[in-house]
């Protein structure tokens, strides 16, 4: 049981407060989107108005090409899964599984039957005659989602269904989570705040800030390619280097940054649209700064001074400040064999491919 969502322009207004501004999305049958974005962002509401616990006040909710204006909560093909999954604390495993195909008169063989089974997919077969007290908190969470599953929605609407759990279970069910969603193949929509969480079990990552969608895309896409500032900053550490599009032309982006100028690819544009005189911000994760030339295309970005650094094994992590603009903190991972000593001078280089142009100024990125 699978289905198409779409979103268009759909905007919801609490008084003269906007929690979602003109969100347009559309979700394939069967993906694992997760909308992921700070706390106040519009998550919860823009699930809500899938759900259908909210109405959009303008805009378009469709699932599979039906538009949903007028279809209730209860009568659409989506189920909500919420963090506090509340099971029924006097029902056994089973009877918590099976409670939905009972509302719907299904027999009670079937219906116990259908339970076992989904109980099996998520471990759990050999505790179906238990409580939920007798559970950890990873196994009511798996519970839920059996439940959540047994009256076979088109889309699965999981509000933070990992919040409550602690950190390792939380990456464990993450795994789990993901192997169930395309083993059923229902359309998954998931909340969360967490960008390891959204990274490791999405199909494609909705960025939200402010009521308004920044960034759509596959993980990868989103951490090597953002749109923006804000999404670049959500999916993980990154330094922002302020500049200029001095010029475009045919062998590539003149920049004239804090740094000094350098050239980049066309394809280091977030938006084809930036154009020369445009105020832009070069967005650099750590692991693609380089202490020395190496090999391949290298861009330079002049000499910089180790602050300090730590070792972790796979790479050192330095922090410094270059030559040039030393009021600035770079945060860049150094190979193995680097030798990162507080007060060394180091020739920072990067690999122009791994850069992105991104429209605007950010403050500098702070470690
Ligand atoms: P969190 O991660 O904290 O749950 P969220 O991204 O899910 O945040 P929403 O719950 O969608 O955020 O809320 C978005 C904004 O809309 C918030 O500023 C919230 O205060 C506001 N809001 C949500 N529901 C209502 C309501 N019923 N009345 C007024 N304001 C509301």
């Amino acid at each position: 049981m699978t289905a198409s969502v779409s979103i268009r322009n759909a905007t919801k207004t609490f008084g003269d407060f906007t929690a979602l501004d003109d969100v347009s999305l559309e979700i394939a049958a069967g993906e694992f989107i997760v909308l992921l974005g700070p706390s106040g962002c519009g998550k919860t509401t823009l699930l809500s108005l899938l759900g259908g616990f909210l109405s959009p006040t303008r805009g378009v909710i469709e699932i599979n090409g039906r538009d949903m204006g007028s279809v209730a909560p209860s009568k659409r093909p989506t189920t909500t899964m919420f963090q506090d999954y509340a099971l029924f604390p006097h029902m056994t495993l089973r009877d918590n599984v099976a409670f939905g195909l009972k509302m719907r008169k299904v027999g009670k063989a079937e219906r116990h039957a259908r339970a076992e089974e989904l109980l099996e997919m998520v471990g759990l077969k050999a505790s179906a005659s238990k409580k939920p007290h007798e559970l950890s908190g990873g196994q009511r969470q798996r519970v839920a989602l059996a439940r959540a599953l047994a009256v076979e929605p088109d889309v699965l609407l999981l509000d933070e269904p990992l919040g409550a759990l602690d950190l390792k279970l939380r990456r464990q069910m993450q795994d789990e989570l993901k192997a169930i969603q395309k083993r059923v193949g229902t359309t998954f929509v998931h909340v969360t705040h967490d960008q390891e969480e959204a990274m490791a079990i999405a199909d494609r990552i909705v960025v939200m800030n402010s009521g308004k969608i920044e960034d759509v895309g596959r993980p990868e896409e989103i951490y090597m390619r953002p749109k923006t500032v804000f999404s670049a900053s959500f999916m993980g550490e990154v330094n922002f280097i302020p500049g200029t599009v001095d010029a475009k032309t045919d062998n590539g982006i003149h920049i004239n940054t804090v740094l000094g100028a350098v050239k980049l690819p066309e394809t280091a544009l977030a938006d084809p649209a930036i154009s020369a005189g445009q105020k832009i911000t070069l967005a650099i994760r750590p692991e693609h700064f380089r202490a020395s030339t190496g090999a391949g295309p290298r861009i330079m970005l002049g000499a910089a001074k180790v602050e300090d650094g730590s070792f972790f094994g796979t790479h050192h992590r330095a922090h410094l400040s270059p030559a040039d603009y030393p009021n600035m903190t770079i945060t860049a991972h150094m190979p193995q064999s680097a030798m990162i000593e507080p007060g060394a001078w180091i020739d920072l280089t990067i690999d122009p491919s791994s850069v992105v142009i991104l429209p605007g100024h950010a403050t500098p990125a702070r470690p």
